[in-house]
């Protein structure tokens, strides 16, 4: 029998490779159960370590990829930590999943940072990686851009009660949204008597049709149809939404990490009035 061994991914490491791991993808990685056990504390039993010298006919199977299993290995030696720069964003993202799954401490903080830096190019991911390991922070600063996300997708991505939290958290936003239309103000009068105005059609009409996303960044967005206003009147009308729909925030956003905590701790009464 062909007894076949697979190399540690550490180049410089010279301890014996005594567990055989095989990633998704069917790549195999020799590593040590020593290792396994001081640094994770959820791998697949480092018991299964075989005999030395492990062999690939009896791997411990992973469900991550090649690419990701390597860097995991990588960042399971008292070595130079690998480079977290040059890997590809998605290959990071199921890093930083699977260091969290296997209980890697001494990696975890650094993935938590790299997800801050792809925060705001792939909220979904790290929304859903910060609501799942309790990282209140990246929540509430991913949270308004996932508004966009399709239900079903959300759905499929969350735990229910992650997928409740991110449901209640757009619920608010829609509120905001029907108060927003549903705001009567009464009409200022214009020299001449005249009521009506264009600039004031045009500027609730794009103040209507910000959508959720742009709602989120309501302050620069009110601002910029402010400075299209060029009558005095309507101005005048327009700035007297601005405290109104500040209110309505107020009133009926909570931050995705307040929500995170209701939901868990299954007081939900507080999320929606
Ligand atoms: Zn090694
Ligand atoms: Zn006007």
């Amino acid at each position: 029998m062909g007894m076949k061994t697979e190399p540690c991914p550490v180049p410089e490491c010279d301890l014996p490779v005594d567990v055989v791991i095989k990633s998704s993808d069917d790549k195999f990685f020799g590593t040590h159960a020593v290792n396994l056990a001081v640094f994770s504390h959820a791998f697949p039993p480092a018991s299964l370590a075989s005999s030395y010298p492990a062999s690939t006919d009896d791997p411990v199977c992973l469900t991550e990829t090649g690419d990701v299993v390597e860097l995991l290995l990588r960042c399971m030696h008292n070595q130079r930590q690998p480079d977290l720069l040059s890997p590809r964003s998605k290959v990071l993202i199921a890093l930083a999943e699977a260091v969290e799954k296997y209980l890697v401490y001494p990696a975890m903080e650094i993935c938590r940072l790299h997800m801050n830096r792809l925060a705001d190019i792939y909220p979904k991911e790290v929304f859903a990686y910060a609501v799942k390991h309790g990282y209140p922070e990246l929540l509430d600063q991913t949270a308004p851009l996932t508004l966009t996300w399709d239900a079903k997708e959300a759905c499929e991505e969350l735990s229910p009660t992650n997928f409740a939290v991110w449901v209640l958290y757009r619920e608010g936003w829609l509120r905001v949204q029907r108060e927003l239309r549903s705001l009567k103000l009464p009409a200022i009068e214009h020299k001449g008597g005249r009521m009506e105005c264009d600039h004031w059609d045009r500027f609730h009409a794009q103040l209507l049709n910000l959508g959720l996303q742009g709602l989120t960044k309501w302050h620069a967005r009110f601002s910029d149809l402010l400075g299209d206003v060029r009558c005095g009147w309507c101005y005048q009308r327009a700035l007297t939404l601005r405290p109104m729909l500040e209110a309505l925030i107020t009133e009926y956003v909570k931050p995705a990490s307040e929500l995170e905590r209701s939901v868990r701790s299954g007081d939900v009464t507080q999320c929606v009035e």
